[in-house]
């Protein structure tokens, strides 16, 4: 039994989740896919799944509605495809890691050292299938807001490449180690996730941390450290959504899914907009959002109006980025409301406000997979109606219970009110 299947529970091409629409697979391609490959693998979700995919916040591809019978015919045409799905530990690293001139690292090669040094050890199989690890290489589209149980993050130190080592978090809440040099930052990562694997199957970095303090960690590393634990320098946001100059000339394109998915016969329309303006690749990235690579200077705003009259996100202010939607009823059985459907109208609600609604969260049932995190104000289906809540998450007690359609009135009377955050619990 290989690693992957052994770690078991996460959604991966070996271990399909039973959902609402049938199976669902969750792929972590590790860069950049070739246009007809792209064409081929949304072929292969419409042959085998009910042909709707999912980008992820985490930049992961999801292809749902698979069966028992066609999920292992679709293992094995995407295997076949050449994408090189990564399907035991997962690690993160910039979407354009490779392409850009601003990396410091080649992340990509580090997490392939990685890779291979996970391979030939057998604590792998005992760490949670939740681990992650991100090798953030520097560039400006950094992975400060992907939380991760390891990171490394690429700085420079008297002229040398170094990796800030961290646990347990993203680039503001994970806890500091110290500096390893470049040559020392795959084996660091691996004596870190051993301290996991020896804590037992549940293990995650944050309530490591929480409950014994750093030291663990730290005593792992030691000997290997360079530098000081200081909190590491904070940088811009990443926005995927726009343009990226590419070290050979040619030009990166960000759009989004709205609301995180689309259907694949809406892709292979993308893909051939991607194709006509000159693209070679498209990377799934972080933020539920999608980079046409390849592309000439003279051709960046065509495909990005051609992207924007798909339906896809072109703007990085488009009001369905506030908008956060899980899959809902009814492709999740746990959904107590259509949240897809529900979204855009919510969307078009939020539009309206000149309120600083910041994110509003639309969840279909209290579990909250969207987003783990709190938001301005989190819908929650439930079997009552739709739970509001205040600055809270999807488990918090809300301040009013609606039916779907007294959402918008609803949203637009709690964005009048001055004191929001005292909305009163129902
Ligand atoms: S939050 Fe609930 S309804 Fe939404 S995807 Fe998760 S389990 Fe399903």
């Amino acid at each position: 039994m290989n690693a992957s299947l052994r770690r078991g529970v996460c959604p991966g091409l070996s271990a399909p989740l039973p959902t609402g629409d049938g199976l669902l697979v969750r792929m972590r391609p590790p860069g950049p896919i070739l246009l007809a490959t792209f064409g081929k693998l949304c072929a292969l979700a419409g042959e085998c799944g009910n042909g709707i995919i999912e980008i992820t916040a985490r930049g992961s591809i999801q292809v749902r509605g698979l069966s028992v019978a066609s999920a292992p015919r679709f293992a094995a045409d995407v295997a076949k495809l050449g994408i090189a799905v990564q399907d035991d530990v997962p690690i993160l690293i910039n979407p354009l890691a490779g392409l850009t001139a601003d990396d410091i690292i080649d992340a990509c090669a580090l997490a392939a050292e990685l890779r291979r040094a996970l391979a030939r050890q057998p604590f792998t199989a005992k760490l949670s299938p939740k681990i992650s690890v991100a090798i953030d290489g520097g560039s400006a589209l950094n992975l400060d807001a992907v939380a991760a149980d390891i990171r490394l993050r690429a700085a420079v130190r008297h002229g040398d490449a170094v990796l800030q080592l961290s646990v347990g978090g993203d680039a503001t809440s994970a806890t500091p180690l110290g500096r390893v040099a470049l040559g020392n930052a795959a084996e660091a990562a691996v004596r870190l996730l051993d301290v996991l694997a020896k804590r037992g199957r549940n293990a995650r970095a944050r309530d490591l941390v929480a409950a014994e303090g750093v030291a663990p960690f730290h005593s792992a590393v030691a000997g290997l450290l360079i530098g000081e634990a200081t909190r590491g320098v904070t940088h811009p946001a990443a926005e995927v959504i726009g343009t990226h100059p590419l070290r050979d000339g040619s030009y990166a394109r960000g759009i989004a899914l709205p609301f995180g998915h689309a259907d694949a016969s809406l892709l292979q329309n993308l893909l051939q907009v991607a194709e006509q303006a000159g693209a070679n690749r498209l990377i799934a990235a972080p933020g539920r959002t999608l980079i046409a690579a390849g592309l000439p200077l003279g051709e960046l705003s065509d495909f990005a109006a051609a992207a924007e009259e798909l339906g896809f996100i072109s703007r990085p202010h488009d009001p369905r980025r506030r908008v956060i939607a899980c899959a809902g009823a009814p492709f999740c059985a746990s959904g107590h409301i259509a949240t897809r459907a529900l979204a855009p109208r919510l969307a078009e609600t939020v539009a309206q406000l000149h309120d600083g609604l910041a994110t509003v969260h639309l969840s279909g049932c209290a579990k909250g997979c969207a987003h783990p995190k709190k938001a301005a104000l989190t819908i929650v289906g439930s079997p009552h109606g739709c739970a509001l809540v205040s600055h809270g998450s999807a488990q918090d007690a809300p301040f009013a219970v609606v039916a779907s359609d007294e959402l918008p009135a609803a949203i637009a009377d709690y964005a009048r009110r001055p004191n929001k955050r005292e909305a009163r619990r129902v």
